[in-house]
């Protein structure tokens, strides 16, 4: 086995990511509230809302007074995810609110078309315009790659194509690319197999993070793998909250206190408090009035009683 890091970044992704697939549309101060208590977990990363259109996506129609009224220290990069051009303006007359902005398509046409309606070019064509704005506005800039380790419509998804699209982002002005795997289909063999191919297609200046579901239970197999092939960056999701609309059903982002408990257990620190964490998502728990994915919030942390 490999060496692991003795230190991973982790981007907590629920507010965006979670509450956009929510059949209902959580109360502006219910996020608010959220958000401030996942920003004093110790995390450093948090995608706080999108700037998409509010008839495409009502459950985050609120993205610009969420941003106005969150209160985040200075060491937690917020993220937005951005669309299009217009969604970066919109975003924009909050500059001082948030620092990085983060970009997607798909790795198949079919999907990116049922998602976004475009061709993986027509997105790209756009999304390298977004990305060099951002990048002149002093933004950090990630482009996410949905369906990156296989598609629902298509089947396989060869590697060449996702590092070819994660290329040109790359060129565009993305510091950061994460892979989706959208709908639960990558097993650890292969995921093993793709970080090592992406960071040799991709090199060392970029950096490359994986943004797995638990769809089919085997998002933190993955996170290993992941791991053991020098991926040091991942995106999760308190309370396994999120998913892809498309296809219907598909949902979990890993949860974040799985993730957190896993690695803390195996020595990997994440800066993360996972009391702090918990207390968190149970609070949004009891918002959305439904159990929960995450098994670190049923069972509690691993108790050794060493001390
Ligand atoms: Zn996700």
């Amino acid at each position: 086995m490999n060496g692991l890091p003795d230190k991973v970044r982790v981007r907590e992704v629920g507010p965006r990511d979670g509450f956009q697939n929510e059949p209902e549309v959580i109360a502006t101060a219910d996020k608010v509230r959220l958000i401030d208590a996942l920003a004093r977990t110790g995390v450093k990363r948090l995608e706080a809302t999108s700037f998409v259109r509010a008839d495409v996506i009502p459950q985050l129609a609120d993205g610009r007074e969420v941003l106005e009224q969150i209160d985040v220290r200075g060491d937690v990069a917020v993220s937005v995810l951005i669309p299009n051009e217009r969604g970066l303006d919109n975003a924009l007359e909050l500059r001082d609110r948030f620092q990085e902005i983060n970009v997607f398509l798909s790795a198949s046409e079919t999907h990116n078309r049922k998602n976004v309606n475009r061709s993986i070019e027509e997105s790209l064509t756009g999304l390298e315009a977004v990305l060099g704005r951002a990048r002149e506005a002093g933004l950090r800039c990630e482009g996410v790659i949905s369906v990156s380790f296989g598609c629902p419509y298509e089947g396989d998804v060869p590697e060449e194509r996702v590092f070819g699209i994660a290329k040109r982002l790359r060129e565009a002005g993305a510091q950061e690319i994460a892979f989706g795997d959208t709908t639960g289909m990558a097993n650890p063999r292969q995921v093993r197999g793709f970080f090592a191919h992406a960071r040799e297609a991709l090199g060392s200046d970029v950096e490359l993070t994986a943004h797995f579901h638990n769809t089919r239970g085997q998002g933190l197999a993955n996170v290993l793998a992941a791991l053991e092939a020098g991926c040091e960056s991942f995106e999760s999701s308190f309370g396994e909250l999120g998913g892809c609309p498309v296809p219907p059903g598909a949902t979990g982002n890993i949860a974040t206190e799985d993730l957190v408990s896993m690695l803390h257990e195996m020595g990997v620190d994440t800066g993360i408090d996972l009391e702090a964490l918990l207390g968190a998502t149970r609070d949004v728990a009891a918002v959305l009035g439904r159990p929960l994915g995450s098994h670190t919030l049923v069972a509690g942390p691993v108790e050794w009683h060493r001390d």
